[in-house]
């Protein structure tokens, strides 16, 4: 291997080495860390980030990347991790150390002023706040770039190549086909789900959630699972993939779908070849293609009847006084009830896509500059009413409900739509590759499709973009109608259309 490479490879590694030191101390302390802890701490990741950005800014690494550029020795491999990283260097350079800083303070306030506005039911006590940092953001547009709309800027930090106008096409196509599809399914009986919503022990639940993830063969010799107030995947390395999850004893849901999700982010990261540590071919491709990894596990594969043919009979012997009485034709329709709602963690497969919509049209407008922050209450009362048909009752229930504007994640909501398109996409071609895949589900068998995802997916990094990886798999760029196929074809069936 010749030196330049090798050079590259030493200087990747160990920026990788403070980033996953950063990422053990932000597990720490979402899942251990005592209170008092959180002054020292905001510190010491603030010190580990500032060396992590300082290494990967350097002139080492843009005088080796530039060498590198220009040599055609390299394999295809190298190549594609060489010019990777020339983008990622090139974006950070585009912040001064100042901005930074600007922007790391303002969050910190800005996630604060959430919390307890949040708490209070108050949007006027996040307004302030949330003001300074969408005025931060926009300039960040600026300093980034973009071609077309400004808020391009914002969505190729979290899917590298989505646009506005491409989003604009698929969120109408969207709207045109689920939203009379709802319509049909809301006009049937809606089905019975009570039953879940009864006490369920938390220490069965989490012993039942670890049982779920072995069977999908999440390996706990590289990761382990714990508690944490808001469910997440985190990854030091391939063979250190942690996932956390949350018990809520009066929703059976929360456990069981939050685990068979984060499981599925794991699988992925665990799928990365370890000997690409620190270098984009070990990375994974986008928060798109992520989230296909988390919702094909946990929807077209967990809320899905094969699965349940499978797991039911054992999910009533660990909770006889909860569903002994429910049959599994009972227990499938009403983890797939179909209904608006005002939270978006706790949607529904379908309507999902329209608290997605919502944050979208928003978010686009507020950095845009036709709306401001002060409008956003009002707004989304009032798209909520036109996609939804709901009122919503009150902040908390409403615009405060996620934490992603209050840490500046502009952008970040669409992938979590594009994941489930992927998802569809994927899963079909999975369908027709793998032989008797259903029958390989109702056996609990779930190692082909795991394989399958590793070879065609996983174990590639970034040596493709979201949009290759998907024609490479599938044949064709991401289609929505796969996902309406899919949905067409669960839902008529349930609620008997
Ligand atoms: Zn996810």
């Amino acid at each position: 291997m010749n030196e330049n490479y090798l050079k590259y490879v030493g200087i990747m590694r160990k920026i990788m080495d403070v980033n996953a030191s950063i990422a053990v101390l932000s597990w720490d302390q979402e899942v251990y860390m005592p209170e008092k802890g959180a002054d020292a701490r905001a510190q010491q990741v603030a010190t580990l980030s500032g060396i992590g950005h300082e290494l990967f800014v350097s002139d080492e690494l843009g005088k080796v990347l530039a060498e590198l550029g220009n040599d055609t020795s390299l394999s295809f491999e190298e190549r594609k991790n060489v010019e990777e990283t020339l983008h990622d260097y090139l974006e950070k350079k585009k912040y001064t150390t100042e901005f930074v800083i600007k922007m790391s303070e303002t969050v910190s306030l800005s996630f604060q002023a959430w919390s307890k506005a949040k708490d209070a039911d108050d949007f006027a006590m996040f307004a302030p706040a949330l003001k300074k940092l969408v005025a931060l953001k926009r300039e960040e547009c600026e300093l980034l770039g973009y071609v077309g709309h400004p808020y391009n800027a914002m969505l190729d930090e979290h899917e590298r190549g989505a646009t506005v106008a491409e989003l604009d096409v698929l969120f109408e196509d969207v709207k045109k086909q689920l939203i009379p599809f709802i319509k049909q399914v809301a006009e049937q009986k809606q089905n019975p789900s009570e039953f879940l919503f009864r006490h369920f022990d938390s220490k069965k639940q989490w012993a039942y959630g670890i049982e779920l993830l072995n069977q999908m063969n999440y390996d706990f010799k590289a990761g382990r699972q714990d508690i944490s107030s808001h469910p997440f995947t985190i990854s030091f390395a391939a063979t250190d993939v942690r996932v956390t999850t949350r018990v809520n004893e009066n929703d059976f849901r929360e456990m069981i779908w939050s685990c068979i999700h984060e499981g599925g982010h794991a699988l992925y990261e665990q799928g990365l070849n370890d000997a690409n540590y620190g270098l984009p071919a070990g990375e994974a491709i986008s928060l798109g293609i992520h989230e296909s990894q988390s919702r094909l596990w946990e929807n077209n594969i967990g809320r899905s009847l094969p699965y349940w043919k499978c797991n039911y009979a054992r999910l009533q012997e660990v909770f006889p006084e909860n569903f002994g009485t429910v049959s599994l034709d009972e227990f499938y329709k009403a983890i797939n009830v179909v209904e608006p709602s005002f939270i978006r963690t706790a949607a529904d497969e379908l309507t999902y896509h329209f608290h997605v919509i919502i944050r979208y049209e928003i978010e686009k407008a507020l950095i845009e500059g036709t709306i401001e922050v002060e409008d956003l209450p009002r707004l989304w009362k009032e798209k909520y009413k036109e996609y939804l048909n709901i009122d919503v009752p009150s902040d908390q229930k409403g615009v405060l409900q996620d934490i992603h504007w209050s840490h500046g994640s502009f952008g970040y909501f669409p992938t979590y739509s594009l994941g489930s398109f992927y998802a569809a996409q994927f899963f079909a071609k999975a369908s027709e590759n793998i032989p008797n895949l259903e029958a390989l589900i109702e056996a609990g068998n779930l190692k082909p499709l795991l394989e399958w995802l590793r070879s065609n997916i996983h174990q590639d990094g970034r040596l493709y973009t979201a949009e290759e990886i998907c024609i490479r798999v599938t044949g064709e760029k991401l289609n929505f109608r796969y996902f309406m196929d899919y949905a067409k074809k669960k839902f008529a069936t349930i609620y008997g259309l």
